[in-house]
């Protein structure tokens, strides 16, 4: 995980529970109005557009339900050659091994 880079920008998911699904009922992306972001491209956002295609199969992360997770996300791959040819992957910003990383991130800097 520490060789892909990590944007914890505020990107938001809804989640509904139906019955025994789990499934994203909205995917909020700061960014839609700033097409010079790092998650936009042609136009999209690349954390929706996997979101919404893959789901949680994105998401490699741990964390207790809540109808609201904040996540950061990472992207695998070259977005030049399409979306088609990369990965994006996922983590809620409170799962317990990443804010445990992304503090000695933030140790680092500080040396
Ligand atoms: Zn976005």
């Amino acid at each position: 995980m520490s060789n892909m880079i990590w944007h914890n920008d505020g990107h938001k998911i809804s989640i509904l529970l139906d019955k025994q699904n789990v499934s994203i009922s909205g995917i909020h992306c700061p960014f839609e109005t700033n097409p010079d972001a790092n998650c936009q491209t042609d136009d999209i956002c690349c954390v929706k557009w996997f979101l919404e295609r893959y789901g949680f199969d994105c998401n490699v992360g741990v964390v207790s339900a809540q109808p609201e997770l904040e996540i950061a996300w990472a992207i695998v791959g070259n977005i030049n050659l399409g979306l088609d040819s990369c990965q994006v992957w996922t983590i809620p910003v409170n799962d317990e091994f990443f804010s445990a990383w992304l503090l000695s991130q933030n140790g680092d800097s500080s040396t």
